[in-house]
């Protein structure tokens, strides 16, 4: 039935879905009254869970007060304290957040901040931004350059100004040891590499996801990968921004991923966690010598017109205090311990479950057909989408991205709100082991073949 409505709204493509009817907590529920459990918080963004009443309270609360004031009219108390809770959060040095509406947004400002920078500096031969690949960092042209994704990049490419990429460092496809720092530094040694065949004064900035979103799929760095990413920004004058969008918010057990690994960039964007869906919402943070350097030089050239949004700020503000008051960091590494192994059990039963990885509630697991090679599943199975909607008629939602650059495999995203128990973890896993029981009966059809 959900099929043949007709609707005026449009997104990606012509498949229709449920329609949403109330969420609560970590269960969301559609008119029919069917109910889901919300295994990926949306795409990695209610951290909270849904419908948090202290939350919707704060934010009553303000809308009670102001819902808009334009930033050249107004400063609100909403977006202020948010920036104070944003440098409190960021590493020291970082005093001053900017607002966007989202991750896209929050991306084009980092890379423009750094860009005033150089400019300001009187460096402005430096405008390329390395990335890699794959990586998402955004749908707008400017992030879209810094994307390694070819299946959102190809029709766009003549637009935009080509950027250069360096491999992910995804140990697991390249038979390295993750936890070997030689193999850390190998990956590094790219950055340097390309650094060195572009001409490191033409290079702007590195921008990394300390730990990666749906693109590689929870892809963790292997040891000494992120100090030697730092070190090697530092000596060629190259700024590194860390795109937290995804991994920021507590989601990992810290409030930014690269907590982890004690590495301080010079730039970071968050978004999705930030105000859990509550509210569009995305931030940026930089050292206040970057700040400094372009308002002293005549200003940021840039700005969204809800940027500070009072309304979105609100919700931000309450959602960090949910995150810090009721521990749900400690909670988010709790709960991500029990679930990886969990996730790693499903080897045992499914050879055709490959790598489990990530930290925290930030986590995947890739099929392969191969776990030697990793040779991923034949193309033709679009387990992707199969694997997915086999979970979503269980009433489970889990979240998938074709890996490795065009169609070569299949990740899943298994990231429930930080705030699920023991109970959601099982109810999870009986699903995620249903749907994976029902497609393996199409592997062995594509393994006789
Ligand atoms: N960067 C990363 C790492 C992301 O995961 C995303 C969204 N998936 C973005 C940027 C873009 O964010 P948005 O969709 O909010 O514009």
């Amino acid at each position: 039935m959900s099929e043949h409505r007709k609707s005026h709204l449009f997104y990606q493509t012509r498949h229709r879905r449920p329609v949403l009817d109330q969420a609560r907590g970590v269960y969301m529920w559609d008119v029919e009254g069917k109910r889901y459990l919300d295994g990926s918080s949306g795409a990695m963004v209610c951290n909270i869970g849904h419908s948090n009443p202290r939350v919707l309270e704060a934010m009553r609360r303000q809308m009670e007060k102001s819902t808009f004031g334009y930033r050249l009219h107004f400063e609100t108390e909403a977006a202020e304290q948010l920036a104070a809770k944003t440098a409190e959060l960021a590493p020291d040095g970082m005093e001053r957040a900017f607002f966007t509406s989202g991750g896209s947004e929050a991306v084009e400002s980092a890379i423009k901040l750094a860009r005033q920078y150089a400019v300001a500096r009187g460096d402005s031969m430096r405008w390329k931004v390395i990335s890699r690949f794959p990586s998402y960092h955004g749908a707008t042209l400017g992030a879209l350059a810094v994307t390694g994704y070819s299946p959102m990049t190809v029709p766009f490419e003549a637009m935009m100004r080509p950027m250069p990429k360096i491999p992910a460092p995804r140990a697991y496809l390249d038979g390295l040891d993750p936890e070997d720092i030689a193999t850390g530094r190998h990956y590094a040694a790219m950055l340097e590499q390309k650094i060195l065949e572009e001409g490191p004064e033409t290079i702007l900035a590195f921008l990394v996801e300390p730990i990666g979103g749906a693109s590689t799929g929870a892809l963790v760095p292997p040891a000494g990968y992120m100090q030697a990413v730092r070190e090697i920004c530092d000596r060629y004058g190259v700024l590194l921004i860390h795109d937290e969008v995804m991994s920021g918010g507590g989601r990992t057990g810290k409030f930014f991923a690269a907590e982890h690994w004690n590495v301080a960039p010079d730039i970071l964007v968050v978004s999705k966690g930030f105000a859990a869906g509550y509210a569009p919402l995305g931030a940026m943070a930089a050292r206040d010598e970057i700040v400094d350097a372009v308002l002293d030089a005549g200003g940021f050239i840039h700005g969204y017109t809800y940027a500070g949004n009072p309304l979105a700020c609100a919700a931000g503000l309450a959602v960090i205090e949910e995150i810090e008051s009721e521990d749900l960091m400690a909670n988010a590494t709790r709960m991500g311990n029990l679930l990886k192994q969990r996730l790693e059990g499903l080897k045992q039963r499914f050879d055709f479950v490959g790598d489990v990885r990530g930290v925290g509630l930030l986590l995947a697991f890739e099929l392969v057909s191969d776990r030697v090679t990793m040779k991923p599943l034949q193309r033709e199975l679009m387990a992707y989408d199969r694997l997915v909607e086999m979970a979503y008629q269980r009433g489970l939602i889990i979240y998938s991205r074709r890996t490795r650059g065009g169609y070569d495999g299949d990740h899943f995203m298994v990231c429930p709100p930080v705030i699920a128990t023991e109970t959601h973890v099982e109810e999870i896993m009986e699903n995620l082991t249903a749907a994976l029981e029902e497609f393996s009966a199409l592997v062995s059809v594509e393994r006789r073949i």
